[in-house]
């Protein structure tokens, strides 16, 4: 069993279905009666870990084979920064592509087991392809609206899975357009009874417990050990702070005894959450967005206070990649390691780079990069990775005279 615990002000709260507290409108966090926890072995992916979601009856669970995603060790890059102890976690094998399959597992689960039909949610691609694909195979309606310049690829994704989808007049660069269209979705999902899934534990608590499940896998895949620090690309920061809670949950059953420092990497061109870190002030609302990450560009990042209370806890850090260096590290994750990321995951390997430049990373530290996404959705981006590279055209016969 669960209860919903305001992060706030530390209340209960009786309803366990809402988002928010009732007293202060502050963060819910669900919290488990015991800290030791069984595990489901015979359970699929993430649901091995049924005990720490927040999901009543198992029949109610909607699943694509989520989760058990790889953790490759680096082959080539980590060595040539000196730092032999790097893996890359790889989420972009889940069933769509994300790590956001993880929450629209138990997202649309949760919402079967509330006995709701539709789903609404806004999304620049990962959520949204995941809540499509979940709420499809569970015959719910869905209605995604999504930013005005999301990347093509990603939304025909969105709609071969056949929800409504529609793209906002000035989401995505207009905090306007982004706090009116948030305001206007629970509006619509109250009206009809439908359930708003956002990929932010302010928003979506229930469906934010599945994010958690990639520290318990990094643990159990790296023989019970934490790493010494996991490198998250943050937008909204849900994913941060969820993963945070996993390892403290993990530590609290007592399978670790340490907890790793947990690093945020954001475009730089669009990183409130970096800047407040530096100034050591609360997350502020920027005016534009000057980045094309697309999947991690957010003005106003609705848990980036909870990442700014993780990254004190754990004692880690924040810092922001350039796009340029962006690009650059994606196609060398590509070429090096046989590893074909989204831009928005690339960040993580640009960061340890950097860090270890800097000194801040030492060389004989655990790390673990979260590969967020997979290559192929942003074809903008995989494009980019090709340009400069020549591809002549030859005759059969030309074939024996390449020289090795
Ligand atoms: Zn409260």
């Amino acid at each position: 069993m669960f209860q919903m615990v305001c992060l706030t002000c530390g209340q209960v709260c009786g309803d366990l279905s809402a988002a928010n507290c009732a007293h202060d409108g502050g963060v819910l966090d669900v919290r488990y009666a015991t800290d030791d926890f069984p595990l489901q072995p015979h359970l699929p992916g993430i649901w091995r870990y049924a005990a720490r979601l927040p999901l009543t009856d198992p029949k109610h669970i909607v699943s694509l084979g989520e989760g058990d995603t790889p953790m490759t060790p680096s082959a080539q890059l980590g060595a040539e920064i000196d730092l032999p102890q790097l893996f890359f976690k790889n989420e972009g094998l889940n069933p769509t592509g994300s790590y956001k399959d993880r929450i629209a597992s138990v997202g649309i689960s949760y919402l079967r087991q509330l006995g709701r039909r539709a789903w609404s949610a806004t999304s620049s691609g990962n959520a949204g392809a995941s809540l499509a694909a979940y709420g499809g195979r569970a015959g719910m309606d869905g209605y995604l609206f999504t930013l005005e310049k999301a990347p093509r690829a990603k939304i025909a994704q969105i709609m071969s899975y056949g929800p409504q989808v529609m793209s906002v007049k000035r989401l995505g660069y207009d905090p306007a357009a982004e706090a009116a269209t948030w305001a206007n979705i629970a509006a619509l999902c109250d009206a009809n009874d439908w359930l708003m899934l956002i990929t932010a534990r302010s928003n979506s608590p229930h469906a934010m417990e599945g994010a958690k499940t990639i520290a318990y896998e990094i643990c159990q895949q790296l023989d019970g050990e934490a790493p010494d620090v996991v490198y998250a690309p943050v937008g909204g920061g849900g994913l941060l702070s969820s993963i945070w809670k996993g390892f403290r949950e993990w530590r609290a059953a007592g399978r670790i005894d340490r907890l790793p420092r947990m690093v945020a990497v954001q475009p730089l061109g669009c990183d409130p959450i970096t800047q407040a870190w530096q100034a050591d002030r609360p997350v502020q609302q920027l005016d534009d967005c000057a980045s094309a990450v697309s999947g991690i560009i957010l003005t106003s990042p609705p848990d980036g206070d909870l990442v700014l209370d993780d990254l004190h806890e754990s004692d880690g850090w924040a810092l922001s990649i350039a796009d340029e260096v962006t690009y650059q590290a994606q196609s060398e994750l590509a070429s090096r390691e046989g590893l074909f990321v989204e831009p928005a995951a690339a960040v993580v390997w640009a960061a340890a780079r950097a860090d270890r430049q800097s000194g801040r990373l030492q060389g004989d530290e655990m790390v673990v990069a979260l590969l967020t996404g997979i290559g192929f959705k942003d074809s903008v981006a995989v494009q980019k990775m090709s340009d400069d590279k020549p591809l002549p055209l030859i005759e059969a016969s030309d074939i024996l005279h390449i020289a090795p």
